[in-house]
C-alpha cells in the first residue's frame, strides 16, 4: 500500500475521533459472533502494523485538534481499517500512555480483554476521567470457549473487571443462569462498573450453529432479565440489544416526534420492523408504512439506525415521494452517507422520479437518548415484560 494512501485513511479516521493504529492483520481472535466477519458492505483497506514513525504522525495530528468536552477518541480506527482488540498491538500500551500524557483528550476503548491488568489500572488512577474502557466479556460462562476460541482467560478478565479500570462490562444470554450468573459475578467483584447486557444479534454471515446459540439465548432474556432484576446488585444495570423492547420502551416518544411531522394519510415513510410494528397498532392508517428490513446485515437485525440506501431501494414500488428517518443517514463522517458509504446524493440521483423527504426529528440524538433513558432492566421488567402492550404490539404482523 502507498504511503499515501494510508496517512489519508489515517487521516479520515481521526477526522472521526479514531486514534488509528493498527495490528497489521485481520483480527486474531477469531471469535465467531464477530461482526467484523464481512465488512464488504464498507470500504475499507488493510493497513500495516503501525510503525513508530506512523504514532508520531498520528501524534502530531491528533494535537491539531480542539479538545471538547466530553469527547473521546476511540482507540484503533474501525471505519476505514479493519476492527480488532489493539491492545494486540506490541506498542498499544505505550501509546496510549503517551496519549494520556502529552494531551488533554479522553480515550475509550472496546477491548475482549487483552490489556493488561496492572498497566491499565495504574493508568486509570494516574489520569481519572479520562479512560473509558468498555470491555466486551460475552460470556464467562461454558459458551465462552466456542464463542471466542481465541480470548483473553476467564481469570484474565476478572483481574481486570476487580480493579478502578473498567467503566462498562458487557454481556449476553446464551440460556439459563448465564447472563444472570455473570452479572452477579462481575457485580460482586466491581459493584460500580456499568453492567450492559442482553442478546447477541445474528446476522446473515454468522454460522448456524452461532446463530442457534444467540436465538437460543434470546429466548431465556426475559428469565434472565428477571433473575438480575430480583437479585438487586448495585450497578448500573441496562439491556440495549433487543430494538423490540427499546422501541416499545421509548413507545410515548416514538408517537410524539412521528405525530409532530404531520404527516398525511398517503405519505410513505420508511420504518423498520419494530417502529412498524407499534405505529400499525397504535397510529393505524396514519400513514404508509413503508417497512424495510434490514437486507444487508440480514439475520434478525431490526434497525432504523443500520438501514441502508440500498435496503431502501428494494422496497420501492412505483412511490413519488418517500419520507426517510435521519439516522439512516448520519455518518460519524458528519455527511450524509448510510452505514455502506452510500451519501444521500447518490440515492436520489438513482432514483430522479422520487421525491425524498427527511424525517430530522427522527435522528440519532433522540434515538440514541431514549435508549439510554429508558434501556434500564428495571424498566425492562416493569413497564415491558409484564405488559399486555408489548405483547399486543409484538404480534403484529409484518407485510411481505
Ligand atoms: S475481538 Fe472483536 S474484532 Fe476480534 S474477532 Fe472478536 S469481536 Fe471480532
Amino acid at each position: 500500500m502507498n504511503d499515501q494512501v494510508l496517512y489519508d485513511v489515517l487521516r479520515q479516521e481521526m477526522r472521526e475521533r479514531k486514534i488509528p493504529i493498527s495490528l497489521g492483520k485481520t483480527c486474531p481472535v477469531k471469535c465467531t459472533f464477530c461482526y467484523e466477519k464481512d465488512h464488504s458492505y464498507r470500504p475499507t483497506i488493510e493497513p500495516p502494523l503501525t510503525t513508530q514513525e506512523q504514532w508520531e504522525f498520528i501524534m502530531e495530528e491528533i494535537q491539531k485538534y480542539p479538545t471538547k468536552q466530553g469527547e473521546a477518541w476511540l482507540l484503533g480506527g474501525n471505519e476505514y481499517m479493519e476492527w480488532t482488540d489493539i491492545f494486540l498491538h506490541p506498542k498499544a500500551m505505550d501509546w496510549l500512555e503517551e496519549f494520556l500524557e502529552t494531551t488533554d483528550k479522553q480515550a475509550i476503548f472496546f477491548t475482549v480483554g487483552y490489556a493488561k491488568p496492572d498497566r491499565i489500572h495504574k493508568l486509570v488512577e494516574k489520569y481519572p476521567g479520562r479512560i473509558n474502557f468498555e470491555l466486551s466479556v460475552i460470556t464467562l460462562g461454558d459458551s465462552r470457549k466456542k464463542l471466542m476460541p481465541h480470548a483473553p482467560t476467564v481469570s484474565q478478565v476478572l483481574k481486570l473487571i476487580e480493579g478502578p479500570a473498567v467503566t462498562s462490562a458487557n454481556f449476553y444470554t446464551f440460556g439459563p443462569n448465564t447472563m444472570s450468573k455473570d452479572a452477579q459475578t462481575i457485580s460482586k467483584i466491581n459493584p460500580h462498573c456499568n453492567l450492559w447486557m442482553g442478546c447477541l444479534t445474528p446476522l446473515k454471515y454468522i454460522d448456524q450453529e452461532t446463530t442457534a446459540l444467540m436465538r437460543y439465548g434470546r429466548s431465556y432474556l426475559p428469565d434472565e432479565a428477571r433473575r438480575i432484576y430480583n437479585a438487586g446488585l448495585p450497578n448500573t444495570q441496562m439491556i440495549h440489544t433487543e430494538s423490540y423492547i427499546s422501541t416499545f420502551l421509548a413507545r410515548q416518544k416514538i408517537l410524539k416526534t412521528f405525530d409532530a411531522c404531520e404527516l398525511e394519510k398517503k405519505d410513505s415513510v420508511v420504518v423498520s420492523g419494530s417502529v412498524y410494528r407499534l405505529l400499525s397498532t397504535l397510529r393505524k392508517n396514519r400513514a404508509r408504512y413503508l417497512y424495510v428490513p434490514n437486507e444487508m446485515l440480514g439475520g434478525d437485525s431490526d434497525c432504523s439506525t443500520l438501514l441502508t440506501f440500498n435496503d431502501v431501494a428494494q422496497r420501492l414500488n412505483g412511490e413519488k415521494q418517500v419520507y426517510l428517518p435521519k439516522v439512516i443517514m448520519e455518518h460519524p463522517s458528519m455527511e450524509e452517507k448510510d452505514i455502506s458509504g452510500v451519501t444521500f446524493e447518490e440515492f436520489k440521483k438513482r432514483h430522479p422520479r422520487i421525491r425524498f423527504k427527511v424525517l430530522h426529528k427522527v435522528n440519532a440524538k433522540m434515538s440514541n437518548r431514549k435508549l439510554y433513558e429508558k434501556g434500564y432492566v428495571k424498566n425492562i421488567v416493569e413497564d415491558y415484560l409484564d405488559n399486555p402492550l408489548a405483547k399486543k404490539i409484538a404480534e403484529a404482523p409484518l407485510p411481505n
